[in-house]
């Protein structure tokens, strides 16, 4: 296939571009490097069968020209982490919104395959005990800015839906769960690798609220052969798709496994929401995929324990030179 990633610089991107690119395929990463980072990508820039373009998935003639050379698109790009939507609402909705429509149209006037990278974040604070993909929203207030990504994620996937419906756009809509790994960053918000490098620093583990709010962590090594698989699955096009872990834990939970598997001194230091986030922040208690339909799909299992990419996270670390800025999301 020649595949178009966009957001090919960020977390899942990159991994992604890697694992296409090992296995035969070519690879145009869009990316305008605003949370992505070319250094994500260094181990690619020599490979004929890789190449970047700089650019905003806004720039509608730019997105046609890169669209127009490829028979699959991967769109992945957007304003990512909570920080970054509560800090900068604006932009984050007309980038999600926006440019997500531009990447659309192209592929639909292309004719080319599309998978959209849609969240978990899209079903609020449903904490259901297995959050299957029919499962209702349960947002708050569209004034209370957390819950303007889980909106413009929404629109997107009803986009790629009825483009799907009308045009036979042959469309999958993956929902990821609290997807980690190597490369993410924690500047704008994930708390992972916010943990992990506050535990490596020997500062406090800033656990927001009481720490008894529960997240089921995925691995980016588990997710991106599955995106891959998905796209050859045409059972798999028009629906929407969760991909996820299995292993739930809560916050301080995670704090106190960071604090182990690094051996850190740091302390556990409880924040709360207003002063991590701004008033009137509200954060879900739980948040647990099912992933059957993935299962019953393309035989998704998730292999990676939380445990070993934790360690793989910290490892990666460890080997960032010292005042290198530190990989994006
Ligand atoms: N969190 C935390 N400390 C941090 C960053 C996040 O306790 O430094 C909490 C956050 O409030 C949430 C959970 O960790 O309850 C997961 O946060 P993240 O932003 O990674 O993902 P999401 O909120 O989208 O599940």
């Amino acid at each position: 296939m020649k595949a178009v990633v966009t957001g090919g610089a960020g977390f899942i991107g990159s991994h992604l571009c890697d694992h296409l690119i090992a296995h035969g395929h070519e690879v145009v990463a869009l990316d305008d490097l605003s949370t992505g980072s070319r250094s994500n990508l260094d181990q690619l820039m020599d490979d004929p069968a890789f190449t970047l373009v700089t650019g905003s998935i806004l720039d509608q003639g730019l997105v046609g020209d890169v669209v127009a050379e490829c028979d699959t698109v991967f769109h992945l790009a957007a304003a990512v982490g909570v920080h970054t939507i509560v800090d900068h609402p604006l932009e984050s909705l007309h980038t999600n919104l926006h440019g997500t429509e531009n990447v659309v149209a192209a592929a639909a006037a292309r004719g080319a395959r599309f998978l959209i990278a849609s969240t978990s974040e899209v079903y609020g604070k449903n904490d259901a005990d297995g959050l299957t993909e029919e499962a209702d929203r349960v947002l708050g207030s569209p004034l209370k800015s957390r819950w303007s990504y889980a909106a413009a994620k929404g629109l997107d996937e009803l986009v790629g839906y009825v483009y799907a419906r009308q045009s036979g756009l042959p469309c999958v809509i993956t929902r990821f769960f609290n997807i980690v790994g190597p490369r993410q960053s924690g500047r704008y918000g994930m708390v992972v690798p916010r943990f992990v490098d506050q535990a490596l620093a020997g500062e406090p583990i800033t656990v927001y609220g009481d720490g008894d709010q529960r997240r089921c962590f995925g691995s980016v090594s588990d997710v991106v052969p599955a995106v891959v698989r998905l796209m050859d699955t045409p059972g798999a096009y028009g629906t929407a798709v969760n991909l996820g872990g299995a292993e739930e834990v809560t916050i301080r939970g995670l704090a106190e496994r960071v604090i182990a598997l690094t051996g850190s001194t740091s302390t556990i230091r409880h924040v709360s929401y207003a002063d991590a986030y701004g008033e009137g922040y509200e954060d879900m208690r739980r948040r647990m995929p099912d992933t059957t339909r993935a299962r019953d799909l393309i035989g998704y299992t998730p292999r990676h324990r939380l445990d070993d990419v934790i360690r793989a996270i910290v490892d990666a670390r460890r080997s960032t030179p010292a005042g290198a800025p530190l990989a994006t999301a």
